[in-house]
């Protein structure tokens, strides 16, 4: 049965062909997932309608008893998931939970430090055409051109040299595990703040396959929909809640706040009103799907699959950036392939193969053209995929990526891809 079918058949189909595409195509995107039907179910639900301004047990807005019960069951769960000791859970997206944090450590005009988007930073890390790099003086470090990763003699003697109030830590294609350690070491050394940004890995963090921040990290944020396989959304995370260093206190009682306090109000009232309350509940839905064992089970598989793909690409001559991966990340170098990341995109695209062309670190092509593509494996392992599947979509990619302008050949991989997703059903219960 659907209503929407009855009442708007336009968008009914486009719904469904969005489904199809889903289903019948090999998702490659690193950032992507698929979510299961009882977290579809709570973000198509009903608590959609609820405004819920402020914080369970102190909302702005009557009937709120069960969205709080929600709220609160999604931050018990990450906080359990991450070990942490303080959870918001209502930024609407990864640029929401970065927006707020740095809003709370730091001000408008303040130096900042963070992974160059060109070396697999993210827009929020101070890119110039962003919040974040309008608002405050970046100062971006790169990765090495000979290891691909993050080299702390720059990252020290660039701190030194600019003294940054905060250093971000975390990137968008950034293959290796995120060295917390080294950068906490650093940030220590000129007093700044540490923050990670934890968007990409947080599913693999969650289960233990990454190294966690938390020990190491003075605030951490992620994104809910990439890894860790829940709604579309951000949060925020923190180790250990403390007192601010900033003296602020609370205005009747003359006690120092806590830092949860501070980010609490950033988020509500600072840069967000009411908060998404199906979406909220959902990531609590998620998050106990990745509190089950299944799902530590479904994190090591994401990694052997990437590590899998990998090392198929190497054999195949392909130029890895950091020579291969840690994570579900891989970052394409095709230079001398003789291609564009554009041109791959789109020629992967046309035999049903989504990948997205990405920067690689000392790119000399436009963020439009780039050198290379970023592929992930989180999308393709929820299917079912395993590392037999990894060769074969080596193969299929090797072959379009060689003969880019060769219709028949692509057509074939067409195919091969149709009939692999078919042996991965993905959503069939939503076609009937
Ligand atoms: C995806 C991502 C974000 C932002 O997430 P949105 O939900 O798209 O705003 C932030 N930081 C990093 C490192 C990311 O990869």
């Amino acid at each position: 049965m659907s209503y929407l079918k009855d009442a708007d058949p336009e968008l009914f189909d486009i719904l469904y062909r969005e489904i199809d595409r889903e289903s019948s195509t090999l998702e490659l995107i690193a950032s992507e997932n698929f979510v299961s039907y009882p977290v579809l179910e709570m973000a198509g639900g009903v608590m959609t309608n609820k405004y819920a301004e402020g914080y369970p047990g102190r909302r702005y807005y009557g009937g709120c008893e069960h969205v709080d019960e929600a709220e609160d069951l999604a931050r018990d769960r990450a906080k359990k998931l991450f070990n942490a000791d303080y959870a918001n859970v209502q930024p609407h997206s990864g640029s929401q939970a970065n927006m707020a944090a740095l809003f709370t450590f730091v001000k408008p005009g303040d130096t900042i430090m963070g992974l160059d988007l060109a070396h697999g930073g993210h827009l929020t890390h101070g890119s110039p055409v962003n919040f974040s790099g309008k608002l405050f003086n970046i100062v971006s470090y790169k990765v090495d051109r000979e290891s691909g990763r993050v080299n702390f003699n720059d990252v020290l003697a660039l701190a030194k040299a600019h003294k940054p109030k905060l250093i971000i830590c975390g990137g968008s294609a950034y293959p290796r595990f995120i060295e917390f350690e080294e950068f906490k070491n650093v940030a220590d050394e000129v007093g700044a703040f540490l923050m990670a940004d934890i968007a990409h890995p947080a599913g693999l963090v969650a289960t233990g396959l990454h190294p966690s921040p938390m020990p190491y990290c003075d605030v951490v944020t992620t994104t809910t929909h990439k890894t860790l396989r829940g709604p579309r959304g951000g949060m925020i995370l923190m180790g250990q809640d403390n007192q601010n260093p900033f003296g602020i206190i609370a205005p009747k009682s003359g006690r120092v706040k806590n830092m949860s306090e501070l980010i609490d109000s950033m988020v509500m009232p600072g840069i967000q009103g009411g908060p998404l309350m199906h979406i909220i509940a959902a990531k609590a839905v998620a998050f106990g799907e990745a509190l089950k064992p299944e799902f530590k089970k479904y994190s090591k598989q994401i990694v052997l699959n990437a590590k899998r793909l990998s090392d198929e690409l190497l054999k195949k001559d392909y130029t890895l950036v950091s020579g291969g991966t840690d994570t579900h990340v891989i970052l394409i170098d095709l230079t001398h392939k003789g291609i564009t990341g554009k041109a791959a995109e789109k020629a992967l695209e046309n035999a049903g193969i989504t990948v997205n062309k990405n920067m690689i670190p000392f790119d000399e092509r436009s963020p439009f053209v780039t050198s290379g593509i970023r592929i992930g494996t989180p999308a393709i392992t929820t299917r079912g995929m395993k590392e037999d599947e990894m060769i074969l979509i080596c193969n299929m990619i090797d072959q379009i990526i060689k003969n880019i302008d060769n219709d028949n050949l692509i057509n074939s991989v067409m195919n091969s891809v149709k009939e692999l997703c078919e042996a991965f059903p993905l959503y069939s219960d939503l076609r009937n």
